[in-house]
């Protein structure tokens, strides 16, 4: 069997509709998000599909760059193919998650091949399963909001937040949903947030059980999280934003972690998340892969992976995303009892939905900024935040005054 093509779909997600009931603003999207799949044909018949993260736009051109390496090669021998596609892009430097997202749409596309010619499920070509059903947590910012992903089954919430963490709403989400319920905090790493800071934030929650503490920290520096690792005993997860072994080593090897997240779009592969996993599985690091702003075909992915671990966390999902989530792509996930059943078809067990896909053309993959008055960089103002941010008052940044507390 030879490759003789590679496709790609580069699908616009539109803005994120309200979710019912839910407050205002709380569902808007204000991002622009792309999902990139891909197909590879072979000269029998057979196709593979996969789905790439990191800057779609972008990394459409790469797949097709590195088709120059891959038509005409065998697509069983995924392993040596990953190694091809690395050691061609290696005079462009590192090339971080664009080339990442590249390697993984590829890869994951080459096991759906394997799997489709063998009549097997990925799960069952990678060790075979621990589990049937992977469990996933989704987003939530309001005790109404919590309560509606628990009234759908979902055992676990994140609270998500782009700046300060405000206790006193986390608070509300644990009083809400009880201590059945797993919730965590996403801090985005925030590229102002001292160490110290984040200590300050971290010992704030502890008395929340949180399952996990995400990117307290910006993720450039690698030092300020081991910094915050030693300063509180809440468990936290962060590298979601690297690709390939060699990027989540150093988080696992440095123990700074409880739990690793690397993005099933942009990992590097399905293989490099089977790798990730073994590194930490070594260390007694879970693993609760990214998803936040990928497509529907790499969920796919994520839940062959998880099954076959023995370190799988949870899956994180956005449940009220774009509708276009339940239409570009054949069949669709659904959650049961905060789970998704793993697929049993042969490859990933999913296709794309063509005609769907084509009805949303990309036009941009770059999120709004904020609005501004012409960025005057007023000390203070979200404007201001080019990189770092260290004038904004440090008391309503950390936000960590009880309620009620004067300001
Ligand atoms: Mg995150």
């Amino acid at each position: 069997m030879k490759i003789t093509d590679i496709r790609t779909y580069l699908v616009q997600v539109g803005p994120r509709p309200p979710a019912p009931g839910a407050a205002p603003g709380e569902s808007d999207f204000r991002g622009s998000r792309c999902w990139l799949f891909v197909k590879i044909l072979t000269d029998e018949g057979i196709e593979g599909v996969g789905e790439g993260s990191g800057w779609p736009r972008v990394i459409e051109t790469a797949v097709h760059d590195l088709a120059n390496v891959l038509v005409g090669e065998d697509p069983a021998h995924i392993d040596r193919l990953w190694a091809k596609m690395h050691n061609a892009t290696m005079g462009h430097g590192l090339t971080g998650t664009v080339g990442g997202g590249a390697m993984t749409a590829i890869e994951m596309a080459l096991w759906d091949i394997k799997g489709k010619v063998l009549g097997q499920p990925v799960w069952n070509l990678l060790g075979g399963k621990f589990r049937d059903r992977i469990p996933v947590y989704g987003h939530a910012k309001t005790p109404a909001a919590a309560h509606r992903l628990t009234e759908l089954g979902y055992r676990g919430i994140k609270i998500s937040f782009t700046g300060a963490v405000n206790i006193d709403k986390v608070a509300a989400v644990r009083e809400a949903v009880g201590n059945d319920v797993d919730i965590m905090v996403d801090a985005h790493g925030p590229s102002w947030m001292t160490p110290g800071d984040a200590i300050v934030t971290a010992r704030a929650l502890e008395p929340l059980d949180l399952l996990f503490f995400e990117d307290p920290v910006a993720p450039e520096n690698l030092d300020s999280l081991a910094r915050v690792r030693d300063g509180t005993t809440i468990p936290l997860a962060a590298g979601e934003r690297v690709s390939t072994i060699w990027g989540i080593r150093p988080y696992v090897e440095r123990g700074l972690v409880d739990v690793i997240q690397p993005d099933t779009g942009r990992a590097g592969g399905i293989t490099q998340m089977r790798k990730m996993a073994a590194m930490a599985e070594g260390h007694f690091i879970t693993m609760a892969p990214h998803s936040g702003s990928l497509g529907p075909l790499a969920e796919f992915a994520a839940l062959h992976v998880m099954a076959t671990i023995p370190n799988a966390l949870m899956l994180e999902r956005i449940e009220f995303d774009w509708p276009g989530r339940y239409e570009v792509v054949s069949p669709v996930l659904t959650v049961e009892d905060g789970a998704i059943a793993v697929p049993d078809a042969p490859g990933l067990g999913v296709e794309i939905v063509e005609e769907e896909a084509a009805k949303y053309p990309a036009s941009r993959n770059v999120a709004d900024m904020p609005p501004d008055d012409g960025w005057s960089y007023e000390p203070g103002t979200v404007a201001e935040a080019v990189y770092f941010q260290t004038r904004m008052r440090r008391a309503a940044r950390l936000s960590l005054r009880p309620t009620g507390c004067a300001k």
